[in-house]
């Protein structure tokens, strides 16, 4: 690849080498060829290829059958898509991407075949979701013509990609693959040659604390799921998620981005997994996984209906309580009366941050068997968390969750755990995307519209921080780490500092 740094390369319509005719090759023959780019398909096996740029076909033809294509444009992709039947077809390509199977003596393999067939400036690109980057690169005698670029499953309609510069990769080459990946309406994301690179990496901590919560035994996993679509508006739960990937994959998933790592408890995988995934508990694939599925359909699990409302009841509502004017609403709606004295209350509400409920009902000196907390951080008005204390009463559990649920907004009720669920994951994503913003894994901006495209979440996770506000996340993960002594909770010097400073979770480091 010598002197090619001199010259910016052609990014105009190129000629596009694919390796690989499976689920993402496919995907990524589609994309190139639909964005005016010559394509040219190979798979080891025989026909597979020609089976996969045909597959391609079909699909764009029932996009020009639904009016979405214009069919003289399926014309041009199919004068530009081809397959082929040998490796060294892609002799004459600007940029071979590798779709091949994950298995890193494969793809080195390939890669150092792949150079004694293309000329010496052709940029070679794998779309490896777990190896490292650079160790399929030093295959390679120009190392520096290698780098990742990771696309989602399916490849047109996940408008991200991450383009991985290994250690040895030259910017040029990050710089076209870029031009590349936006000329074909993608986003593209620069990101460092580290484990799960930026999405995979970013997306840990749904999953992580999620498993936590479940196996702490404060809530069940559609509980985990129902609070966190419906409270903080994701698409899914973690553990919807994990059926729908599939346990037997996100497992191995799990386990090599924490030894990737190097044993970071952050990343640490829940032991709930491996006897599940031995019982074949895989999730959809199966008809079974945290949750059950029959006809393909998920059978949504039984919730717990709203107890009906004693008459005469005396509540306390903490003046600090964030939600202290809605809960005096709502005990003033059902006729129920309020104390201003915790002492002769039927029950008392609490609402703390990054606190258990019986450490707050004790900080209060409340009686902890009278005691219920209510999660100050998610919106009111769409579904309630409500945890209890140990020793909180049947009777005052009932009362409390029928007063919560009584205009109708659904509730959920939880055990004792410091930070309430939406307040321990929130805490989650946001440290594990503060610390890529501190590891420069990526670029702030970068960061936050990969995880807003690549797993759909309403924010980017420091932007969250910031609506949350940045003092109420270090709160719930000091709280979390001084109660448990779990290092995976120590929160990020990025958080802090920005939360002392009372500047935004956004703002990058001082240019040096
Ligand atoms: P796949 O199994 O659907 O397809 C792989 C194809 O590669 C097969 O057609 C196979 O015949 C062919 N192949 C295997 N070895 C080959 C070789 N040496 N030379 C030429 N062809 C060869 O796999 P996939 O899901 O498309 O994944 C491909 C790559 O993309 C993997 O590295 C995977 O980790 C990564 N990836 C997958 C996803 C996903 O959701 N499936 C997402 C992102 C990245």
């Amino acid at each position: 690849m010598s002197g090619q740094a001199d010259a910016p390369r052609r990014t105009g319509a190129l000629h596009i080498g694919v390796v690989g005719a499976g689920t993402m090759g496919r995907g990524i023959v589609q994309l190139f060829a639909q964005a005016g780019h010559t394509v040219l398909c190979f798979d080891e096996k025989l026909d597979a290829a020609a089976h996969g740029v045909a597959a391609v076909f079909a699909t764009l033809e029932s996009l020009v059958a639904k009016g979405r294509l214009a069919s003289d444009a399926l014309d041009g992709i199919r004068a530009r898509a081809k397959s082929c039947a040998a490796l060294t077809d892609l002799a004459g390509c600007d940029v071979v991407i590798e779709a091949i199977i994950e298995d890193i003596a494969v793809k080195r393999d390939l890669f150092g075949r792949l150079e004694g067939i293309v000329a010496d400036n052709c940029i070679l690109a794998t779309n490896t979701s777990s190896l490292i980057v650079a160790e399929i690169a030093s295959a390679c005698r120009h190392p520096e013509r290698v780098a990742g670029l990771h696309f989602f499953n399916p490849v047109p309609l996940m408008k991200v990609a991450e383009i991985i510069a290994a250690v040895r990769t030259a910017p040029l080459v990050v710089a076209t693959l870029r031009a590349i990946v936006e000329g074909a309406g993608h986003k593209a994301v620069v990101v460092a040659d580290q484990p799960g690179f930026l999405v995979n990496h970013a997306g840990r901590g749904l999953y992580t604390e999620g498993l936590r919560i479940v196996e702490e035994r404060v809530a069940t996993p559609s509980e985990v799921d129902d609070v966190l679509r419906e409270s903080l508006g994701f698409r899914m739960g973690p553990f919807e998620l994990l059926d729908l990937t599939g346990l037997d994959v996100s497992s191995k998933v799990m386990t090599s981005i924490y030894e990737q790592f190097q044993e970071e408890p952050r990343f640490r995988p829940s032991s709930l997994v491996p006897p599940r995934v031995a019982a074949g508990l895989y999730g959809r694939k199966t008809g079974e996984g945290w949750y059950r599925y029959e006809k393909g359909q998920k059978v949504e699990p039984a919730r717990r209906s709203a107890p009906s409302l004693p008459g005469g009841l005396t509540v306390w509502v903490d003046p600090d309580a964030p939600d202290g004017d809605a809960l005096a609403g709502l005990v003033q709606n059902t006729g129920a009366r309020r104390r201003l004295s915790a002492s002769d209350a039927d029950i008392c509400v609490v609402q703390p941050i990054g606190e258990d409920a019986t450490s707050a009902a004790l900080r209060l000196g409340l009686d902890p068997s009278r005691s219920v907390a209510v999660d100050p951080i998610t919106p009111f008005v769409r579904r309630r968390t409500m945890m209890l204390t140990v020793t909180t009463t049947p009777a005052v559990r009932d009362a409390a969750h029928a007063l919560l649920a009584s205009d109708e907004v659904p509730v959920s009720v939880i055990g004792d755990s410091i930070g309430f669920i939406a307040q321990r994951v929130i805490a989650t994503i946001v440290n594990i995307a503060a610390n890529i913003a501190q590891r420069a894994i990526a670029e702030v901006e970068d960061l936050e519209a990969a995880v807003r495209i690549g797993l759909g979440y309403p924010f980017g996770p420091l932007h969250w921080g910031d609506r949350m506000g940045a003092t109420k996340i270090l709160q719930i993960l000091n709280g979390q780490l001084q109660a448990t002594g779990d290092p995976r909770y120590r929160p990020s010097p990025w958080i802090a500092r920005r939360a002392a400073l009372g500047v935004s979770l956004l703002t990058p480091e001082a240019p040096r």
